[in-house]
Parts: C-alpha cells; structure tokens; sequence
C-alpha cells in the first residue's frame, strides 16, 4: 500500500488568498473534491496526508505551509494540488472548457499520472485540455518527499458551461476519477474497519460512515461521529446520553467504571446512567448515582425509597 498527499490549493473560503472565483468558488469546491479524493484513495487501502492549509500571510507563505507538510511526508508516491481554472473570458459558448494537469516536467511516471488524471476526468464529460509544463509554479517545485507532483486544474469556474456541468456531476465523481488516475485502476467500493493516522474509521461500500453506530458479530457496538471517525478511549455523548468507549473502539455496557477518580454506571445498552439507584450484584445494596451519572457512596442504602426512586439492576 502506498502513501500519498493531496490538499486543496490555496486558502479556506472566507480568508485572504482564497483563490478564483466565478459561478462557484475555487476553495469551497476544490475542498470538497480533495475530500473526495482522500475518501478513494483511502478505500483503496492506501495511507493519505491531507496537507491542506487554511490560511496564511501571503499565497507564497501559504505555499510554502503546504510543502513543507509534504516534505514531511517522507516515501510519498505523489503529491496532488487540487484547484478550479479561470480564465476570465466566462462567456456561454455551449463549450465546456474543461480539465488539464500542471505538471513541472512533462516526463515519466509524472507524464503517466497526469495524463491518466486528465483522461479520467475527461471520461465524465469535461474537455481534456491536456498535461501542461509549468516551472513556475511554486508548488512543484521544492519537493523532496520523492513523490510526483501534478496540479489538477478540474474545471473552470468562471465558465458557466463548466459549472453547470459540475453541478451535474458533483465533487464525488471528480475525486473517484482522480484517485483512479493516480492509481491506474477502478476503485471498488469497500467495507470495513480503515485505520489513518491512529484514527480509526468505517467505510460501507466505498463510503465512510458518519454519526452512526455499527456493530460486529460479537456484538461490539462502535459510533462513528459526524466527521468519520470511530470514538476510541473516551465518553461519548450521542443523541443526550453519555457512552463509553474502549481503545478498541468498542462501546462498554452493564458495568460499573472508574473515570478521573470517580465511579458511573453503564447500562446495558450502554448508555451512563443517571438519577437512580443500581443494585449491587452480590450485596444487598442500593448505589445512588447523581444527575452527572456520579456515584454517591454516603447515599448507599439497602432499603431504597423505589416508589420514588429508579432501580437498576447491576
Ligand atoms: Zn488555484
């Protein structure tokens, strides 16, 4: 498995250097194709270093914030610079301007990517305006990871044509095109457990699973939170409960756990319980815990008010 990075060019929507605009915006929509473009290469199995930069003091400076998280990405079998075209001639012609690939020299495994990008993408219905030679662009040059390094100008965004047939075909589907090209093959959806960076996330079929639960064939309850990522080794609160997660991932139930000094108890369904007393397994007694779900020992009875008070089995 192979390792690679891939950012969006320039600044987050909203700061200085933020790139072109026209019917969309270059640093909105290049955001969601890199995101798109690490969710593929990821399914396919490979490690990826999203070394986007969000803001700087100048556009060099913020060029230079993103080789330098390339640079630190030693071993790495490309580099990928998403960005929108401009040309600033947005008049409707009916013609689709389309996709072309900056490349520092046109050579080699370089050459054979790009081109692949391009065809790709070119395959959805936009133009394939080529791989064009670029020395001056700061972002091809100055890296030293040992990767290729391709620009992919996606489409114009100050060309309705273009624009209108983005909307059509969605972020998504640019990203699977190139991360196809980049790995020179068809991506098929995947499903199952995917570890990036100690982080731990779940695809189904291609897609990573956000702010939902799953469970394995022991019965292993995990949370996959908005941004896709499994909670590991920590509280957890879903829809007003609190849960409990292991360092395998796995949610904890029908138990009682310790937490910065403090006892709580979780319910079968794993949820923290609350306001209520939990039966002792073994003794006759009733443990109080509190609204935070804290265990109260000076309110340990064995002769509980239940028509006032919830019991729980523990
Ligand atoms: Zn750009």
């Amino acid at each position: 498995m192979a390792t690679y990075t891939v950012h969006a060019g320039h600044a987050k929507d909203g700061n200085s250097y933020s790139g072109a605009a026209g019917y969309c915006k270059e640093s909105v929509e290049d955001r969601l194709i890199k995101d798109a473009v690490v969710k593929y290469l990821r399914a396919a199995g490979h490690t990826v270093q999203d070394c986007t930069v969000d803001q700087g003091q100048s556009q060099s400076g913020i060029i230079t914030e993103i080789k330098k998280k390339i640079n630190s990405c030693t071993g790495a079998t490309a580099n990928i610079s998403i960005h929108l075209n401009a040309s600033r001639k947005a008049s409707v012609d009916g013609k689709i301007k389309g996709v072309e690939c900056e490349v520092y020299s046109n050579t080699g495994q370089t050459s054979e990517m790009a081109n692949r990008i391009c065809k790709k993408i070119g395959a959805l219905g936009f133009t394939n305006r080529g791989v064009k030679e670029r020395t001056d662009l700061g972002v091809l040059k100055g890296i030293t990871n040992g990767g290729v390094n391709i620009l992919v100008e996606c489409f114009f965004c100050d060309d309705e044509d273009d624009y209108k047939f983005y909307q059509k075909i969605r972020p998504n589907a640019i990203g699977q095109a190139i991360a196809e090209g980049i790995l020179n093959q068809n991506i098929k959806p995947q499903t199952g457990w995917i570890e990036q960076s100690e982080k731990w996330y779940f695809y189904y079929e291609g897609q990573p699973m956000t702010s939902s639960w799953i469970h394995d064939a022991r019965g292993n309850w995990s949370y996959l939170t908005a941004d896709g990522t499994a909670v590991m080794s920590g509280w957890q609160e879903i829809d007003c409960k609190w849960y409990y997660f292991d360092s395998n991932c796995y949610m904890q139930a029908s138990e009682w756990i310790e937490y910065k000094g403090k006892w709580y108890y979780l319910q079968d369904d794993g949820s923290m319980a609350t306001d209520c007393y939990i039966k002792s397994k073994d003794k006759d007694i009733y443990y109080w815990v509190n609204t935070d779900g804290v265990w109260m020992p000076e309110w340990n009875t064995s002769k509980p008010n239940t028509s006032k008070y919830r019991v729980l089995r523990g």
